[in-house]
């Protein structure tokens, strides 16, 4: 049957976020979550949350998490931005930003969404190649863009900038906006905060979902400018006010309210990735060195894939990318100790 309006149709590759398998008997190091619960004050709202507040709508504004992350980072809360997780936050800044139509830079290996974000919004782009060594040369970026991309740390390579390259790269590229994706920097890397009062166009993007626990509530932001911060909100108040749910907006505040638990949960999980990079080396795994909550790791003797099939075999996920320059590398989230342990006794046991 002829059907034209399939002509019309948006044609487009998604993205594929890690597997969300649901059985409860699994080990599950496969999407960069955190091992522990968020603080207790996060689930003494759950606890306490009277639904007939959900007859009304969310405060679009995200008040009280705003003033929560601004006293937490020192700045405004008119410099803070909310979304329903740092993807949505980046979504909408690639919209709000990169509209030169020169091509934005980022690294060859990155968070796969960037390139999807930029067929969507028919962004063009050009990617830079990390070394051999998985590192970003920030000279790589001192070239005529219409805007820089970097997470930092970088994903799934773990590795991480100074704070003074970042700035070196921000002096290079002061005719654009600089995109800094944090959503791992809270195991161990330098953030960008401090140089948001000098540069005027820097957007530090962090997320609740990895160092706070809160991947299932959504919950990303950004940090900047007061005008970088305007233009987001002008953007995303033109396609949906309300992307953070009350129960979001609340969970949030409290998190950021508990700053001992932040600290010992993300030194737990460091503890951890240190313990298991050494057994893994010990196993004969190359382990690049990590500044995040997972590891990105190869070994000389066994193909990655088999490795990958063997641990879901036995219930383990990690991740695999079939992807130029890693299709021979796993990327491991840090789970407890125990979950390491059951995993690194099967890889033994493997090889
Ligand atoms: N940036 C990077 C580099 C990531 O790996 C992720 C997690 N997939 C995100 C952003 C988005 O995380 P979230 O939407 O949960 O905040």
């Amino acid at each position: 049957m002829d059907k034209p309006f399939l002509a019309k149709l948006r044609r487009i590759d998604p993205y594929v976020p890690g597997e969300q398998p649901q059985s409860d008997d699994i080990i599950k190091l496969n999407a960069n979550e955190n091992p522990y619960p968020p603080a207790p004050g996060v689930q003494q709202v759950l606890r306490t949350f009277d639904a007939s507040r959900l007859a009304l709508y969310p405060d679009a504004n995200g008040k009280a998490p705003k003033k929560a992350l601004a006293g937490r980072f020192g700045v405004k809360p008119t410099q803070v931005f909310l979304g329903n997780g740092s993807d949505d936050v980046l979504a909408l800044a690639f919209q709000s930003f990169f509209c030169s139509g020169e091509p934005i830079l980022y690294p060859d290996i990155t968070y796969s969404f960037y390139p999807v974000w930029c067929d969507l919004f028919r962004i063009p782009y050009e990617t830079m190649p990390l070394d051999d060594n998985f590192c970003v040369d920030i000279r790589d970026y001192d070239k005529p863009n219409g805007g820089v991309v970097l997470p930092n740390p970088n994903a799934p390579t773990g590795r991480g900038l100074s704070l003074a390259s970042l700035e070196d790269l921000l002096q290079h590229n002061a005719d654009c906006v600089v995109i800094i994706d944090e959503a791992y920097v809270d195991f161990g890397a330098q953030s960008a905060v401090p140089l948001i009062e000098k540069y005027e166009n820097l957007l530090v993007v962090q997320t609740m979902s990895k160092s706070r626990s809160l991947a299932g509530l959504r919950i990303g932001y950004a940090l900047g400018s007061e005008t970088l911060i305007a233009t987001l909100e002008a953007v995303k108040n033109s396609y949906n006010s309300y992307t953070l749910d009350s129960l979001a907006l609340a969970a949030g505040e409290a998190s950021v309210a508990d700053e001992a638990y932040f600290q010992d949960t993300c030194r737990k999980v460091m503890a951890t990735r240190e313990r298991a990079a050494d057994a893994l080396r010990e196993l004969g795994f190359t382990v690049s060195p990590s500044l995040t909550n997972f590891l990105f790791v190869t070994h000389p003797k066994k193909e990655a894939p088999v490795i990958f099939e063997y641990l879901r075999q036995k219930n383990i996920f990690i991740r695999y990318f079939k992807l130029p320059r890693i299709d021979n590398y796993l990327r491991i989230t840090v789970g407890t100790d125990e979950q390491m342990d059951r995993m690194i006794e099967a890889l033994r046991a493997f090889l």
